[in-house]
């Protein structure tokens, strides 16, 4: 069977879900191998849920009177039907890819230009090879507008989601030191992330840069289609703003006030900004749309509990956007305690860099500095270097956190937002 064939059957589909417990009536099934499952008995039981159609590897489960079709790679149909879908559709779609800030600059893009379209967008964070087909699959004839989140860690990744969504417009949240094991370093990162400009420029699409970012201007300096915010000579040009540790921007004497915090959201306000207003939406809609997103995604979020006021920002880390993070909290007033986590995945830079990270944090001045995890265990030598977030909540249920702001950042892998309850 190939994507023609099967593409009238998926028109009719609900949903197309990998996870068969999510399996409802009129969804496409598909069937990845696993170790710990029979692809057969999963595939028997999607027909039973109400499944339009099944799609597996293994010949043998074949059954088209059940309506289980199958495929040499689950994967690759899944990419295919999706590059397919995408070319039959005939609304703008924007990529977004970076080191940081995807997900919030994907999350206030959608906001923004829901104030005017119809707007498909990203569902949490499934931005890899499988997440951007599936987004791309969950657009429809009432959609007139997607948003796509890319993440990669390593070179040509998206070079290759850019052959699935190919999308109109672009932008790359910023070039830092995330995935630097996949990459190769800094350099690799940029050229990595530059595969969209590139995918941009040969296809004849809009690239949106904040052109305050030398990285951004060099790298698209050679092309013209572009929408540009961040300096005097900008389509668009913002001012910063903040107000109780809350991050906002200015636009012709009109101000916006996010729910988020940290400096570093201003560049992901304006590239949403920069959209809303190309796209012909009324500032006081972008206005509106800024003021009511409101993070719950463990992301630049502040919480306030009791007397307390908390970042929560565990969703994630590597040393850029920590570093953001920690120069953004040294301004909240009061005192202050940063509870730190690993920063994974970054290969053999990993101690220097955690060194680094505590040197800056140290520099600072923070009140009170607790690490949890083994790597900065390796550079940190105090008491309040913590192995696992089960031993700093033994700790502070003996010994609370006095301060009144505490700043939780960390890998995903560490789960910092464990800690939570016990502050
Ligand atoms: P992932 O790779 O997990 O998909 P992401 O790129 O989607 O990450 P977000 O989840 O939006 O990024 O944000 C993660 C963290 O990155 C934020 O909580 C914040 O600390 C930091 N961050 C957000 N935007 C920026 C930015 N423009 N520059 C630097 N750091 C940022
Ligand atoms: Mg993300």
């Amino acid at each position: 069977m190939n994507t023609e064939q099967f593409y009238p059957l998926f028109l009719q589909a609900a949903n197309v879900v990998i996870d068969s417990r999510k399996i409802e009536k009129n969804d496409i099934f598909f069937a990845f191998s696993g170790e710990n499952f029979n692809a057969a008995v999963l595939a028997e039981q999607a027909v039973d849920k109400g499944a339009l159609a099944v799609i597996v590897e293994q010949q043998e489960y074949e059954n088209p009177e059940k309506k289980i079709f199958y495929v040499p790679s689950t994967l690759a149909f899944l990419q295919e039907l999706a590059r397919y879908h995408r070319k039959k559709l005939q609304i703008p779609i924007i990529g977004l890819t970076g080191s940081n800030g995807k997900t919030t600059t994907k999350e206030i893009i959608h906001a923004v230009l829901s104030e005017k379209f119809n707007v498909q967008y990203t569902r949490g964070n499934l931005n890899n090879h499988i997440g951007v087909p599936l987004t791309i699959l969950s657009i429809t004839s009432e959609h007139e507008m997607a948003v796509v989140e890319m993440g990669a860690n390593h070179q040509k990744e998206i070079e290759f989601l850019c052959t699935i969504s190919m999308p109109d417009f672009g932008y790359i949240t910023n070039f830092g030191k995330a995935h630097l094991e996949g990459f190769g370093g800094v350099e690799g990162v940029i050229k990595g992330k530059s595969e969209l400009y590139d995918y941009l420029k040969n296809n004849g699409k809009t690239i949106l840069i904040n052109d305050n970012d030398p990285v951004q201007i060099e790298k698209t300096k050679e092309y013209s289609r572009k929408i540009t915010f961040g300096s005097r000579e900008s389509d668009y040009q913002f001012e910063l703003f903040s107000e109780q540790n809350f991050v906002g921007l200015i636009y012709k004497n009109q101000k916006a006030v996010s729910k988020l915090t940290g400096e570093y959201n201003f560049t992901n306000l304006c590239a949403a900004a920069s959209l809303g207003l190309y796209f012909g939406i009324d500032f006081d809609k972008i206005i509106y749309a800024i003021e009511h997103y409101m993070p719950t995604n463990m992301r630049s979020q502040i919480v306030e509990k009791g007397n307390k006021t908390l970042v929560l920002d565990t969703y994630n880390a590597n040393p850029s956007s920590m570093a953001a993070s920690l120069k953004n909290f040294i301004t909240f007033e009061g005192s202050k305690t940063v509870i730190i986590g690993d920063m994974l995945e970054l290969g053999g830079e990993s101690e220097r860099e955690h060194l680094a990270i505590l040197k800056l944090a140290m520099d600072l001045g923070f009140d009170e500095i607790i690490t949890v995890g083994k790597i900065f265990r390796t550079v940190y030598h105090s008491s309040l270097s913590f192995e696992d977030t089960s031993s700093l909540t033994e700790y502070i249920k003996i010994n609370p956190i006095s301060s009144r702001n505490i700043l939780l950042k960390g890998s995903r892998g560490i789960a910092l937002e464990k800690v939570l309850e016990f502050i």
